[in-house]
C-alpha cells in the first residue's frame, strides 16, 4: 500500500470529487494521504477532511506564496497542532521563485512555524523554491530537525541539488519526491532520488498540480502517486513492493501515526 504525503484535496479542482478520488485512492492502494493546509481561513476545511475521513491526515500552516493572508502566531499554530488528527506543521518554507522584493516577512513566517513545530512536538513540511540557502540557514538558527533537540519533518516536492537532500537528511529530515521526478525533462533531480537512501524517501503527489507520467496534463490526486512510485521503482532498480512498503513505514515514523 502506498502513501501521498502531500495533497490538497481540499482545492475547488478535486473537493467536489472527492468520493470519486477516495474510490480511486482504493484502487490504486493508496491506503493514506495527508492533506496538507496553505492558509488559516482556509484550514478549517482540512481539519474537517481529517475528521471525516479515517485514511486522511491533516497539517497546520501558512504557506510562502501567499502573501495576503492571516498571519500565524506560534501560540495558535501550537494550540490548533495538538489536535489527534494534525500530524505536522506546514506547508511552510520560502520561495524566491513565484514571488520577489521584500521577502524578510516569508522569512519571520517560516521561523514562526518551526518555533511552533518545536513546542508541539510535530513535524514540519517545508517548501523551497529558488531559496534553498536560506532555507537551510534558518532551519539551522531555529533548530529544526533532530540535530538541535527539534523534531525532523520532511523538504516535500523536492528539487533541489543532492548537496541541498544531504544537508537536510543531516538534520533528520526525509525528502519527498513528487511527479516531477517523472518528468524527462527532470534528469538531475532523477540523479538526486538515485543517490537518496530510500530510508530517508517519501512519496507525494502535491495534487491538483504536477500529475506524474503518464497522467501528465492530467489534474492530478491522490490516486496517482502510484506512479510516482513505479518510477522510482525503475529507478533505483528495486521492487515496487519495497517502495510502497518502504516510503509507507518512513510517513508512519515521521508522522506518529501507527503502523
Ligand atoms: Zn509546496
Ligand atoms: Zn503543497
Amino acid at each position: 500500500m502506498f502513501i501521498d504525503s502531500h495533497c490538497h484535496i481540499d482545492f475547488p479542482e478535486l473537493s467536489d470529487r472527492l468520493p470519486e478520488i477516495l474510490r480511486k485512492m482504493a484502487e490504486n492502494q493508496v491506503s493514506h494521504a495527508l492533506c496538507v493546509a496553505v492558509t488559516m481561513p482556509e484550514f478549517p476545511r482540512v481539519l474537517a477532511l481529517a475528521e471525516a475521513h479515517p485514511n486522511i491526515y491533516a497539517s497546520v500552516g501558512v504557506h510562502p506564496d501567499y502573501e495576503d493572508t492571516e498571519e500565524p502566531d506560534v501560540a495558535t499554530l501550537v494550540r490548533l497542532a495538538a489536535h489527534p488528527r494534525i500530524v505536522a506543521i506546514g506547508e511552510t518554507g520560502l520561495d524566491y521563485y513565484r514571488l520577489s522584493g521584500d521577502l524578510d516577512w516569508q522569512r519571520q513566517r517560516f521561523r514562526t512555524h518551526i518555533r511552533a513545530s518545536r513546542e508541539s512536538r510535530k513535524p514540519l513540511i517545508i517548501h523551497t523554491r529558488s531559496a534553498s540557502e536560506d532555507t537551510l540557514r534558518i532551519m539551522r538558527e531555529e533548530g529544526a530537525g533532530t540535530t538541535d533537540g527539534g523534531v525532523a519533518g520532511v523538504m516535500h516536492c523536492f528539487t533541489e541539488s543532492l548537496q541541498v537532500a544531504e544537508a537536510a537528511i543531516e538534520m533528520g529530515f526525509y525528502i519527498s519526491f513528487s511527479g516531477i521526478v517523472t518528468f524527462k525533462s527532470a534528469r538531475e533531480l532523477q540523479d538526486v532520488a538515485r543517490a537518496v537512501p530510500l530510508e530517508r524517501m517519501l512519496i507525494e503527489t502535491d495534487s491538483p498540480y504536477l500529475a506524474p507520467v503518464p497522467m501528465r496534463g492530467k489534474t492530478n490526486e491522490p490516486g496517482f502517486v502510484r506512479h510516482v512510485a513505479e518510477f522510482l521503482a525503475d529507478l533505483k532498480g528495486v521492487p515496487l513492493q519495497t517502495i510502497a512498503e518502504i516510503t509507507s513505514h518512513n510517513f508512519r515514523t515521521l508522522f506518529g501515526v501507527p503502523h
